[in-house]
């Protein structure tokens, strides 16, 4: 068998790609499958008002947003937020914990001005920053927040309150769709669907109407988020597969409890996988300070950079996949989004054991 940790695309749950298997390639028994189907046609706009409607109710969205399904991933994103909301004679405002708020704040320096209201970097991100409420400034347009952070394995435990009548904008490509968010102190949140909600090629953007009315209208129709609003994210061609895939995503996590549910389950897998590390006597290192640990993405080192590149090879040729970290750090990560099951990561912490008593 093959257990997959990859950090994104990742694992999809089997039942969905069963489904899929069966629905989507000849849809309700049309003749045509989801990827021939005219984007325009009453077949295909029940699959795309279905996982809009879906994704509302998963998260209980308020009718205040608008839920858009984009393209261009979060990388777009980066670009698409200050060309909308950063005006030539205001700032925003980044809170840094790794290498795409980083990604992010040069996006928005090539836009307009920007500045790093606090960051984690001195610990080598290895915490979530203090957000500095104090610290921001006058004139600030935005307050930009990366929630989960893939590659150093942290995440806020709670995304900040404190920041009023400021706009907070938030990454959440690694960890929506995995706990409830608090919409009174968020106003956008945007993440690509290739970690907890099915393949890529689709960005989930939730954005607070009355920012559109605000947003900057001297820049291009597809790069406007009133655009793809008014137009029910049907402005262009959407990656209509991606949506399916999406909507079946949805209707699984609704059969698993919908939101709480999956945060149960995520909670239980992460707090397995951690208390091995911590109880490993040191062998394995968590890399995240314990206070700022990511339920999404656990990342470790071994002693050794011999007995980390042992354990790789031998997690691989037990079936093992995706547990390399990042290029930028090495070392160890699992990954462990909505789509990898707990008996998973229960076969890996028995893998884990098993490696430590042989190796420590
Ligand atoms: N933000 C975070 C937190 C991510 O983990 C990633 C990708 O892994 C991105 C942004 C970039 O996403 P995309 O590849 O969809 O542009």
């Amino acid at each position: 068998s093959t257990f997959n940790f990859n950090a994104g695309p990742s694992a999809l749950p089997k039942a969905i790609l069963e489904k899929a298997q069966n629905s989507m390639f000849n849809y309700k028994k049309s003749g045509l499958s989801v990827m021939e189907m005219s984007h325009r046609s009453p077949l295909y706009e029940e699959i795309h008002f279905g996982a809009l409607n879906k994704v509302r109710s998963i998260l209980s969205i308020p009718e205040e947003f608008d839920i858009l399904l984009l393209q261009g991933g979060a990388s777009l994103q980066f670009a698409m937020i200050p060309m909308n909301f950063l005006p030539k004679d205001k700032k925003a405002a980044y809170l840094m914990s790794g290498s795409w708020s980083e990604k992010a704040l040069k996006e928005a320096r090539s836009i307009g001005q920007a500045y790093e209201l606090s960051t984690s970097k001195d610990n080598k991100y290895k915490s979530i920053p203090n957000p500095n409420v104090e610290g921001v400034e006058e004139n600030t347009a935005y307050i930009h927040i990366t929630s989960n952070n893939t590659i150093y394995g942290t995440q806020w435990p709670e995304l900040p309150k404190e920041f009023g009548n400021q706009p907070v904008f938030v990454d959440a490509s690694s960890d929506i769709f995995s706990q409830p968010i608090d919409w009174d102190h968020v106003d956008l949140v945007y993440a690509g669907a290739q970690k907890n909600a099915g393949p890529s090629g689709i960005t989930v953007v939730i954005i607070r109407k009355e920012l559109m009315e605000k947003a900057n209208k001297d820049i291009p129709a597809i790069l406007s988020y009133s655009t793809h609003a008014k137009g029910d994210s049907l402005y262009n061609t959407p990656p209509t597969a991606a949506i399916y895939m999406l909507g079946l995503m949805m209707d699984w996590l609704e059969e698993h409890g919908g939101i709480n549910g999956i945060q149960n389950i995520n909670e239980k897998k992460a707090s397995l996988l951690y208390q091995m590390i911590d109880e490993s006597n040191g062998f394995y290192k968590g890399h995240a300070t314990k206070d700022s640990r990511s339920k999404m993405n656990v990342t470790f080192n071994l002693p050794t950079e011999e007995l980390e590149k042992e354990f790789l090879n031998q997690a691989k040729a037990r079936g093992f996949v995706g547990l390399n970290g990042h290029r930028s750090i090495g070392g160890c990560r699992a990954s462990i989004y909505n789509g990898v099951p707990f008996e998973h990561v229960k076969k890996l912490v028995e893998f884990m054991e098993e490696f430590k008593s042989n190796n420590a």
